[in-house]
């Protein structure tokens, strides 16, 4: 399959292992930001291939995952008022609430639908004109324009039964706040590709000035893969960190004019909460003033939301790449994607999941 198929060739990919190997002069330390990235490096064995010669650790690049508690008890709050309807993204209903998941509120009574697009969200508020529908905006720059496009179509059609609860969130001020952390070990780091086709790679370079470290815009195919990690480890063994785009046949220096424009139109930057980084400063999006009646926090006033529950899932430390996966207790254990105890186990994207799935264990090796 053109594409794919001459990104996948076996010999490829050990020859560029063996250059990676080759190149390092002691074990560095890199960072591949998407959740995408981390399933493509556990999938295909990457990570055991260069053990020894590059640490992978893997950051907060799952949408899913990053939103923090609280903002999913609001969903549920609001998926258990009736006449609502919550409708969100098939990953984000397990993930543990405080209390419960928006699929364990949904079998109390809450009016839950999955749905594949905002766009679908949409089409649900138009054909139940006697509910209101509100969408669960969660993820990063690759979704937040679907989001954009959703509010427009709604206004469009003159929806007055439809809105969002926004939770999305932006790369590259959680990157900063993972530098900025005393314990960072971070020698380079391996752009999300899909991000940067819609927002292009123009903004790291202030962050490579800043922080001295390589940002390489990385594919999700195990050559794309090998490719960004050798050249990141070229430029940390150089000493001399750029953007690199490594990605070219999707990604441009100034990504998708189109769709940077829709979210601009429609959303502003704002402080926002990750789950494991807190706040992060300009971390996140939330709809401007003109679209404040598509915006279900203005539209519903907040309830009380429960206090916490203590829950020992150590998914903080994970996405900031402070732990494997397999170094928490309850990691295949009390923690499974049947029974998840936090959302790096539930996410097709989460990085507890990829070593579960891929059969990592404790001591690294294929079960
Ligand atoms: S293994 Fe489970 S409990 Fe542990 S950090 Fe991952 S999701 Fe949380």
């Amino acid at each position: 399959m053109k594409f794919v198929d001459e990104y996948r060739d076996p010999e490829l990919c050990l020859r560029l292992a063996d250059e990676i190997r080759r190149i390092v002069t002691e074990p560095r330390t890199i960072m591949e930001v998407c959740g995408g990235q981390t399933h493509g490096l556990l999938c295909h064995g990457i990570d055991e291939q260069l053990e020894g010669a590059v640490r992978l650790i893997h950051g907060p690049g799952c949408p899913v995952c990053v939103t923090p508690t609280e903002e999913i008890d609001v969903a549920i709050e609001l998926a258990l008022r009736p006449g609502v309807t919550l409708a969100s993204f098939g990953d984000m209903l397990r993930v543990p609430g405080s209390r419960e998941s928006l699929l364990q509120a949904r079998a109390r009574g809450g009016e839950v639908r999955l749905v594949y697009s905002p766009l679908d969200a949409v089409t649900l508020a138009r054909t139940a004109p006697d509910r209101e529908v509100v969408f669960f905006a969660v993820g990063f720059e690759t979704t937040s324009p679907a989001t954009a496009l959703a509010v427009q179509q709604a206004h469009d059609l003159g929806l007055e039964n439809f809105s969002l609860l926004v939770a999305h969130v932006r790369v590259l001020p959680a990157m900063e706040a993972i530098m900025q952390a005393d314990d960072c070990g971070v020698e380079g780091f391996l752009a999300a590709g899909h991000v940067c086709t819609v927002d292009g790679f123009n903004a790291y370079h202030g962050f490579v000035e800043r922080h001295r470290v390589p940002v390489v815009v990385t594919g999700f195919e195990p050559a794309d893969l090998l490719v960004g990690i050798r050249e990141c480890v070229r430029q940390i063994e150089a000493g001399l960190p750029a953007v690199t785009n490594c990605y070219e046949r999707c990604v441009r220096s100034d990504g998708n004019e189109h769709a940077r424009q829709i979210v601009a139109d429609t959303f502003e930057v704002c402080d926002q909460a990750w789950r494991g980084l807190g706040v992060v400063s300009e971390g996140g999006l939330r709809l401007r003033d003109r679209w404040a009646a598509f915006d279900a926090r203005r539209r519903f006033s907040r309830r009380d939301v429960l206090p916490l529950l203590p829950n020992r899932c150590r998914s903080g430390e994970v996405l900031t790449g402070r732990l494997r996966p397999t170094e928490c207790e309850c990691f295949g254990v009390e923690c499974t994607p049947e029974v998840p105890l936090g959302a790096p186990m539930v996410s097709s994207e989460g990085a507890c999941a990829a070593y579960f799935r891929y059969g990592r264990t404790a001591e690294g090796k294929i079960r």
